[in-house]
Parts: structure tokens; sequence; C-alpha cells
């Protein structure tokens, strides 16, 4: 090594002799070399071969050498939607996990975890965790609790479920889940009940992110090759806490060690911020105009690939049907584009957002050098935090599809295409009702359901629930507007019956009548797979100690049986509670949950995944047989299968010609085609499912004179010019442009300023890691951000309390100054301000507050903060810190964006110093001012009512995560739907 620590040539070439012996060492005695970090032959994971009995010493029996062995079996982390790959380390004499570590056999993660994966110990040993199924006893909301037999819990909510369905009341059953960790399990339980019944939290996540992908590519998530890209653009913080984080950040860091240059646009100094090449601060909501400046650059210096632009934008039906005063030619294309964007210069972008233009310039030219090796990705931010935030992401999109970086090597896929859904045993057809509660009229673009607008919706007379499931989802606390659900939930006429699937306590479950114990990620059965890179893979969560107890020769037929107390996992749960609302099988539902192998009995976890993994994984048997394993087994042993590598252009893939019978090709290029749609194992670009008007359906697009498959758009081509918001009345946004927010400064009172609240810390992740005590103790509080400047105007120093007023109510919290946030704008994480009305409950994380409540008046008092305490966990007594932070989200009025449906989370606040009487996380709201805001924003939307085209109530096209049978569609009093040409 040189004196500065940088291996010289001579040594580096030392080293990978050195690496190179070990791996041919290693693998003559037929096992897996797994080269550790320092690239010396230490290998980084135990070689798979031995994972049945892994030796370790035991550290706290130090000095002395004490051996312990090991089993070691993966599973999935569940404490985000990055799905990494875990190894429990399961003691063979305790048979208990002593930790978990990552898998190296995982092709998203590769052994590497974010401090959450190991931290799933903790949840697993929570002392205050639900461990049996519970029912009210009391009043809805008053704390008290009874254990409940399963049997009895199951009877119940079955035979509701029942009466609701044989009484045509399908639309009073409801599923409302958080993070899903899989892949269509509970959609299809839905679909098997004949149910409408789906509500996500996706509009208080990432619907406006989504919305921008979908209208460009119709696909609504982005799958960026960080790893080979040159540049790569982020907004957001996404290397400590964004979508597929871990997975990600380790490719772009990699990228960046190869030379990549990194952009990172966020308003305060991140984590991520401070690995950046290119860093900027912009004002919230601004970034569309700074990336349209950037586009416009490359546009009108021609640097973009023109040949791309020529074959894939459907740049000709925007010529026909909006400019037919000019000759629909590209070369007028590209003279139009150059006069529509001439405005996004760099000054107007420096004024929209405060960031110098110089620099924005000096970023375009960076953008311009990287070609098709030009990686980008937004989720969540500043699409989540403002009105119109859905073109953050069109926008940027804008600029692969400029750069034709799109499928590409380092480039920005399609995640269908970096993504495998393996099918099912079963398949139930798509549910024959619409449900409004879900999916209103006045929202026929929202990307997902109207979940957040619930308690209005009720409150304004449109309907009841009669048995209402939440699920990894916790809306009280998690959504804005928490006070008008907590008087939703206390009103048992309009939520009949609440039940509450979570692993541990949370705001919304105190308000439950049953709350089933559900398991963490190393105690449940899930199969999934996300879009990390550029290629296919799928992983199997389950149960670890099941998985090592069969290694031993047992059987277990039910996850409780290994599981802590009774606590159940879902997938079980829902093949029996489905068993039990159709015992005859008379309502039709029964055989979407009956074993092939054994008719007349339940089907099982073990023949679900079996027949999934046997007969919908391309090569996974073929593999699976070269270790003389089933497919299962060998899902079971390691945890997860690469699918594919390098996926590639699926788009430009030619459509085989017997696809190809009895074709039309309209004046656009679309090839139309009577031939059934093959059966296919994988996902590929299926163009629009909207066909011709002879019952063709659109099969691929005519290129330079070849058939292609293109993007499953209407158009079958990326979408710069969306002929569905023209069609449906929203004709200022019919191509990517900059909308200006709700806290534009336009829009602000000169006493405001706007609050960014959407903001995770990388160590937490919502409801989920509340009880993970190792997490909590390091990140336990939010205060608000607030730059020196701006403090020293206020005369507030840090720790001080500050009052932070919104449009319904206010909070208090501590300041925090910094030079690390945008002058003037303020800051706050989400990821704080856990509360309970008792002490009972969970006690790492969760403050003790009183409710005071009059009219629709709410007022919360801290009592008390966390403390020390007694339990089966001897470190419950080390608790050091009592603050977790404040609640802000009880005080922000729902704002559904008007296309998107997404809550716009970003809020004019005026903030002072905290006054005479305030305590640390006083809240107060007004419920009825929050309503009032609600009709305010339902006023901007075009409803499908007035607007539709074709008398449907949604573009048949645009995803919808369960979508009803297409007759369904139809709004009632309408014409059938037509074809859309
Ligand atoms: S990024 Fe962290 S929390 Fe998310 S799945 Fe991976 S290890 Fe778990």
């Amino acid at each position: 090594m040189s004196k500065c620590g940088i291996l010289s040539m001579k040594n580096l070439k030392k080293l990978n002799e050195r690496v190179s012996a070990a791996r041919k060492e290693t693998e003559a005695r037929g096992e897996t070399f797994y080269p550790g970090p320092s690239r010396i032959h230490l290998a980084a994971f135990p070689p798979k071969e031995r994972w049945d009995d892994w030796v370790e010493l035991d550290s706290r029996a130090w000095p002395e050498r004490v051996e312990r062995r090991y089993m070691l079996v993966p599973t999935t982390c569940f404490n985000c939607e990055s799905a990494c790959g875990l190894l429990a380390y399961v003691d063979r004499e305790s048979l208990q996990v002593q930790k978990f570590e990552g898998n190296p056999e995982h092709p998203g993660s590769r052994g590497r975890n974010c401090a959450k994966g190991p931290a799933t110990l903790n949840q697993i040993t929570d002392p205050d965790r639900i461990l049996y199924p519970l029912k009210r006893a009391g009043k809805r909301g008053e704390g008290k609790w009874e254990r409940v037999e399963w049997d009895e819990a199951l009877d119940t909510i079955a035979a509701r479920i029942r009466k609701a369905i044989v009484e045509q009341r399908h639309n009073e059953v409801m599923y409302h889940v958080g993070r899903p960790g899989e892949d269509g399990f509970t959609e299809r339980i839905l679909a098997a009940w004949g149910v409408d019944g789906h509500n996500s939290h996706t509009n208080v996540c990432s619907s406006s992110s989504r919305a921008g992908y979908q209208y460009w590519m119709g696909l609504d998530r982005p799958s960026p090759d960080h790893a080979n890209a040159k540049v790569i653009f982020l907004i957001s913080s996404h290397l400590e806490a964004g979508h597929y984080f871990n997975p990600h950040a380790q490719r772009v860091i990699e990228a960046k060690a190869d030379g990549a240059k990194l952009i990172v646009f966020d308003t305060r100094l991140s984590n991520t911020a401070t690995h950046a090449d290119y860093f900027v601060s912009p004002y919230p909501g601004s970034e569309p105009a700074i990336v349209l400046s950037m586009a416009n650059y490359l546009i009108e210096h021609e640097l973009y690939n023109v040949e791309y632009v020529r074959q894939w934008w459907n740049w000709e039906e925007f010529m026909a049907v909006e400019h037919p005063e000019r000759e629909t030619s590209f070369e007028n294309f590209q003279l139009l584009l150059k006069e529509l964007y001439a405005e996004y210069t760099f000054e107007y972008a420096a004024r929209e957002s405060g960031v110098e233009a110089h620099v924005i310039e000096e970023i375009a030219k960076v953008v311009a050098t990287a070609g098709t090796r030009f990686s980008s990705h937004n989720w969540r931010s500043a699409s989540a935090g403002n009105s119109g935030g859905w073109q953050v992401t069109r926008t940027l999109f804008m600029l692969n599809a400029l750069l034709g970086a799109i499928a590409t090597e380092g480039g920005v896929f399609p995640n269908a295409w970096n993504k495998f859904v393996p099918k099912p045993i079963h398949t139930p057809p798509h549910p024959p009702r619409w449900n409004e509660l879900t999916w209103p009229r006045e929202y026929p673009l929202a990307m997902n359901e109207l979940s957040f607008l619930l308690p209005h919706f009720l409150k304004e007379g449109r309907g009841k629930v009669d048995v209402y499931f939440t699920r990894v989802y916790n809306p009280v606390w998690t959504n804005p507007d928490g006070f008008s659900w907590v008087e939703m939930l206390n009103d048992e006429s309009l939520i009949n019956c609440f039940v509450a699937l979570t692993p541990t306590w949370n705001e919304t479950a105190y308000f439950a009548d049953f709350i089933l114990p559900m398991g963490h990620g190393s105690e449940r059965h899930d199969v999934h797979s996300y879009e990390t890179h550029d290629a296919q893979w799928i992983g199997f969560r389950q149960p670890v100690l099941r998985a090592a107890r069969e290694r031993l020769g047992e059987s277990i037929a039910d996850t409780r049986e290994i599981n802590p107390g009774e606590v159940w996992e879902e997938n079980e749960f829902w093949l029996e509670l489905s068993w039990r609302i159709d015992p005859d099988g008379s309502l039709g539902i029964r055989q979407y949950v009956e074993s092939k192998r054994r008719p007349g009995e339940r089907l099982g976890v073990d023949e679900y995944y079996s027949y999934m993994f046997e007969n919908s994984v391309p090569g996974l048997p073929e593999r699976a047989a070269r270790e003389n394993l089933s497919p299962f087994e060998f899902m079971r042993r390691y945890g997860s299968f690469e699918v594919k590598k390098k996926v590639g252009a699926l788009y430009r893939e030619s459509v085989p010609e017997e696809e190809l019978e009895d074709t039309r090709t309209d004046h656009f290029g679309r090839v139309y085609t009577k031939t059934a749609k093959p059966p296919s194992l994988n996902i590929v670009p299926v163009p629009s499912p909207d066909g011709d008007a002879e019952g063709r359906r659109l099969v691929g697009v005519q290129v330079d004179g070849e058939i292609l498959r293109g993007f499953p758009t209407p158009s079958g081509r990326l979408e710069f010019y969306s002929r569905t918001l023209a069609d449906w009345g929203w004709p200022e946004y019919i191509i990517p442009t900059y909308i200006k927010s709700h806290i534009h400064p336009d829009n602000l009172q000169t006493d405001q300023t706007v609050l960014i609240s959407t903001f995770r810390l990388p160590v937490q992740i919502h409801t989920r890691s509340a009880n993970a005590k190792w997490l909590d103790e390091i990140a336990h509080t939010n205060p608000l951000w607030i730059h020196t400047s701006h403090a020293a105007r206020l005369g507030v120093r840090t720790g001080e309390l500050v009052r932070v007023e919104t449009e319904i109510g206010y909070f208090i919290v501590r300041a925090w100054v910094t030079e690390g946030i945008k002058p003037g704008i303020i800051a706050c994480s989400h990821h704080m301000g856990r509360w309970k009305l008792k002490e009972a409950g969970q006690r790492q994380m969760m403050a003790t507050v009183s409710l005071d409540h009059q009219g629709d008046r709410w007022g919360m008092k801290r009592e008390s903060g966390v403390a020390p305490y007694e339990s089966a966990d001897a470190d419950t007594l080390r608790i050091w810190w009592t603050d977790v932070g404040v609640h802000q989200n009880l005080t922000f009025p729902v704002h559904p964006d008007p296309i998107s449906g997404m809550h716009c989370w970003h809020q004019a606040v005026r903030v002072t110093k905290a006054e005479a009487g305030d305590a640390y996380g006083d809240i107060s709201v007004d419920t009825e001012k929050s309503h009032e805001v609600y009709l305010k924003w339902l006023a901007e939307t075009r409803s499908a009512e007035k607007f539709s085209p074709d008398g449907t109530r949604r573009p048949y096209w645009l995803l919808r995560p369960l979508k009803p049978a297409k007759e369904f569609y139809r709004l009632p009093d309408k014409p059938e739907p037509v074809g859309v040409e």
C-alpha cells in the first residue's frame, strides 16, 4: 500500500492473485466463495454449503472460546419495500433465532442490509408485542381488551362477510393495506370473494410519482440501472431512505466508484446530498421548472437523441390531433418542440427555484454528456409533497426519453420488465362490481384508491363499511387528518366491525374490535419481486423456525405452531377465513382456496408455493434439480432465485408472426390483431388493453417498417403527448409541464412559510420499527429543521419550542437550527410522534397522551414520554431517552391532487415562538375546518360524470391494483364503453 492508503497497481495485482487462490481453494472444497470486503481471503458470508451447521464463537463468552452452532435459514426483510434477503442464525440447541444478517444469495440486496434488517430480531423479541387475538371489551377506543380464541374471531368475521355477500353488500367489505410486501395474494382473496374492496396507502405515498411515469410509458415505476450509469440524477434522499434504497444505494455507490456523476436535488442537506457531485436545494415544488430548463437546453442545442425521439415518441399523434394546422412531419415536430419549451430558460428556473442559473446550466451540461447511460429516480419527496407533483417524475423521465436512456445499460427500465410475478395455483376472476368509496367518480384518473378521504366520504353519507380490515397500516397516525379517522372509527354506525391485522400496537389498532396478531418478516410466507436492477428475481419470505424444524425432519402444518404465542401469518389466515365464509362452496369462493392435491380440503401454504415454484418460475425446477431439491425445497433453502439477468429492451422485440393474424394498422402505426394473447409466464410489455372497434387487441407498433412490441400505452409508444389527459378534461397538461404547487410563493400569505413533512429517517420505518430497540436508541425524535437566518429572525435557538400553525390547527415542537436547509423553508420528519392513551401497549417509542375532545375540536397533551421498564428483555431497563417526537400529521388537512389523487403533503404554515402555556407535543385540531379544506380541494376535480369521453368511470388502460370486470367501468346510465383508438 502507498503511504496514503491507496493500493499501488503492483499490490492490487498481488491481492487479486490471493483472492483468486482463495476462490480456487474454496471451490475445490465444493463450497461457495463470497469474497470479503477486504478482498483478501476472509469470506464475507458463510458458504452456503455450511448453512446446516455453521459454527461461530459466542462473543458473550469471551475470553473463553465457546462454540455455538447454527442453522442458517433465509427469509426476506419486511421493514421496507426493498425486500432485501436476510439470513436467520437459528441456534441448533435452543432452536431460537440468535441474529439476522444479509443473505448473499439474494440478487437484489447481495448480502447487504440497512440497520432495519438485523433489527428484525428486536421486533420478534419485543416484550410488548401482541401475542394473542384480542377482542374489544369496553367501548371503542376505551382500551379494554379480552383474549379470544382464533376460532371465535374467524367465525365471527367470516359470518359477517358471508352475510354482506349474500345480501349483495359486497362494497361494505374493505381491506386497507399499508406495505403489502407480497405480489397479489390478498388481491386474489378479495377477487375470490367478488369484492372490489382493496384499499391501499399509495395515495399518501407514491401515487404522484407513479402517475408521471405511467403517462410516459404505461407502467408506473422506474427501474434505474444505476450501477452502469454515467450520470445519476436523484430527486430525493434516495441513498438513505428512498424506494428500494439499499439495493439501489449500493449500485449508485459502485457507479460513483467507476466515475459516474451524481446529481441530487433535495431542499434539505440530506445524507444523500452529502454524496453528490452536484447538489442543489430548490424551493419545494420548483423541481419540474429546473428539469424542464435542462430539457429545453437539450432541445434547443439538439443534444438529444433525435433518432430515438423520431422512432419512439408519439409525436405524430400529437401533431395530427393538437396541431392540425401544421403538416405532420418530424421536422415540424422538432420545431414545435423548441417553441413549446423555449420559455423554460435557466433564468426562469432560477427565479422559480432559488438555484443560480449558472449552476443549473452546469448540471444540464453534465446531463447532456450521459447519452443512454443516464439513470434517474424520483419517488415520494417532491412528487408527494406538491399539487401537480406528478409532473416531477413526468419531466424527469422526459430527460431519459430525450436521451434515449430507456431500457439501456445505465438507463431506466419500466419496472414490470425487471420484476417477475409467478402465476398462482388459483386465479379468481375480476370482481363484478365497482366501489365508489375507494374509486369515486370525481377522481377518474387517480393512480390509486382515495383511501385518505374515507372519513370525509362517510361523513357525507356516501356509504358505510361493515367489515374493515387494516393490515400493516396505521391510518390514524400515518395519514393526514388523523382526528377525522378517530371520529370515523369511534362511530360504529359508519365502521361496524374493525379488524386490525398487526404484529404490534399502533394508534389505529386501539380503536379496533378485533386485534389479530400477525407475524414479522421471519414469521410468515410471502413471495415478491422488485425492480432493483436490470434483472428479474423472486424472493421467498418464510417463517424461519418452520423451515429450520422442517430441515430437522419435523412436519409443520400451521405457522402458529412455531410462532410465539398465537401469532399467525396472513396467508394461512386468509385461506382459513375464506374457507369459513363459504364452507359448502355455494358462494363460489371455496374453489379458490381448495387443495388440488386433496380435493375437499383447504389449501395449505406448502402446496400453494410448491405449485407456484414448480409450474411458473422458468429455470427454477432445473436449478433445484441440480441440487437434488424440489423447487419448493430450493426456495426454503436459499430464499431467492434469479430468473433472468439483463432483461434488455423488450419494447424493441419483434412481434412474432403467429400473433399477427388478421391485423389492422392505423394511421399512427398501431397494429391491432385478432389473435388471442399468448399465455406467458413472464411479464412482457403488453400494449394497452383497449382494442379497436372490431374487437382486435393492440399488439405492437410499426417502427420503420417493422412491427415491434412497443410500450403498454394507448399509443404503443412513449407518450410525450397524453391523449388520455386531453380526452378526460385536462387539455392544459397534455405534455410534460410545470404546475405551480399549492405552496408556490404565489399561493402563500406573507407570513406563511413551507413545511416539508415527507422525509424519512434512515433507521425508522413508519409503524413497524417502533418496537425495534436498537433503532429507537439511534433515532427517536423529529425536531424542526430551521435555517440559522430564519431562526435568528424568530429569536429561536436549538431546543427551544416553536408553534407550527397549519390550516386546521397547530403543533408544538423543538427547533433544530441548522445551515442544512434552504433559508425560509422548515422541515420535520414524519417518522416520529408515536402515542398511546394508556400506559399499556408499546412502551419503547410511544408517549402516553391525553385527548381533549369537544365537538369538532381536538387537543392532545403529552402526559409522559418513554422511560425504563422491567420486562423479559433486560435492555428495556436501559432506555435512556424520553422524547419520541411530535405527531405533526394530525394537524394536516387532506390535499388530494385533482388528477393523481395523491395527498400533497407540503404545508403552508406559520411558525412562531411557542406561546405561554404551550408544551412540547401539544396538538390542536379543528376537524370541521379539515372538512372545509377537503371540500375546497374536491371542487378542483373534473369528474367522470362530466368529462368522461366514453361513459366510463376511468380509462381502462390505467393501472388499478384490483381491476373490476371491464363492464363495471361503465357509469350507471351512460352508454356502453367502446374501444379507444
Ligand atoms: S433496505 Fe433495510 S429495511 Fe429495507 S428491506 Fe433492505 S434491510 Fe430491510
